[in-house]
C-alpha cells in the first residue's frame, strides 16, 4: 500500500509544540506513516524577519522530533538557494524515489491557509498534495475564502496558542519558554543565545 505521508511546511524560528501537536494529531487522524517537518531556506513570505540561520532552525526541528519515529526533518528547502515555494517543494519530493508512491498530505495552519490564494503556483499547486488545515488558536477558519481553499479538508485538533513570534518575544525578553518547545530546544536556544536582544543586534552590525 502506498505510504501516507504528511508534510508540515514552515519557517520554523523556532519549532513549538503547536507545530508538533499539529502534526502528530494530524498522523493520528488520518493515519498518516510519516510527518516531514519542512524548514524553509529562504522564506518568500518573512524576507528579511527570520532571526535564526537555516542550520539552527534545522538544528532545533531535529532535536524536537528525535524521539518520534512517525515524524522527521527535510533538508530539501534549507539546501535549495530558491526561495522555498511549496509547489516547488512538493514536485521536488514526489521525484524522490522515496516518495515517488506515496499520498501527500500538505498540512497548514487555520492562518496559512487564509492566504494560500497568494501562494505561488495557486490554485494548480493544490493538485499536487491533499491540502489539510488545522484549527489554530485565534484564527477563524473564515468565510471569505475562494471557492478552492474553502473545499480544504479541515481537521480540528487539541488547539495550542502559541507562537514563534511568541518564543522569540520571551527569549528577548528573558521570560521562560519551558513547556512551549521540547526541553532540548530550550537548551539549545539558550547554548547557541538565539533571540537574545544582542544576538540580533550582533547580526545587524
Ligand atoms: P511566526 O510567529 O514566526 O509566524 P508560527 O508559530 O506561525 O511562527 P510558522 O513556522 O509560521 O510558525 O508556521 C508553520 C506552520 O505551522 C503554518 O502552517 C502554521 O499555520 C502552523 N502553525 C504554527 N503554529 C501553530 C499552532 N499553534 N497551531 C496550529 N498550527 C500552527
Ligand atoms: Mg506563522
Amino acid at each position: 500500500m502506498a505510504r501516507r505521508i504528511g508534510i508540515l511546511g514552515g519557517t520554523f524560528d523556532p519549532i513549538h509544540v503547536g507545530h508538533l501537536r499539529a502534526a502528530t494529531d494530524v498522523a493520528a487522524s488520518l493515519e498518516l506513516d510519516l510527518v516531514l517537518v519542512v524548514p524553509a531556506g529562504n522564506p518568500w513570505q518573512k524576507a528579511g524577519d527570520v532571526v535564526a540561520s537555516a542550520e539552527d532552525r534545522y538544528a532545533m526541528a531535529l532535536l524536537a522530533t528525535i524521539e518520534d519515529p512517525r515524524l522527521d526533518v527535510s533538508r530539501i528547502e534549507i539546501d535549495s538557494p530558491r526561495p522555498s515555494y511549496t509547489a516547488v517543494t512538493l514536485k521536488a519530493l514526489r521525484s524522490q524515489s522515496e516518495f515517488a508512491d506515496a499520498e501527500l498530505f500538505f498540512i497548514v495552519g487555520a492562518d496559512a491557509l487564509a492566504g494560500l490564494q497568494t501562494w505561488h503556483g495557486y490554485p494548480e499547486l493544490l493538485d499536487l498534495a491533499t491540502f489539510i488545515a488545522v484549527s489554530r488558536p485565534g484564527y477563524e477558519q473564515g468565510d471569505q475564502l475562494p471557492p478552492e481553499v474553502a473545499m480544504v479538508t479541515r481537521i480540528e485538533i487539541a488547539e495550542v496558542d502559541v507562537s514563534s513570534t511568541q518564543l522569540r518575544r520571551s527569549v528577548e525578553a528573558g521570560t521562560s519558554i519551558d513547556g512551549l518547545t521540547p526541553p532540548n530546544v530550550v537548551n539549545y536556544i539558550h547554548k547557541r543565545g538565539l533571540y537574545r536582544r544582542s544576538a540580533r543586534e550582533d547580526v545587524a552590525s
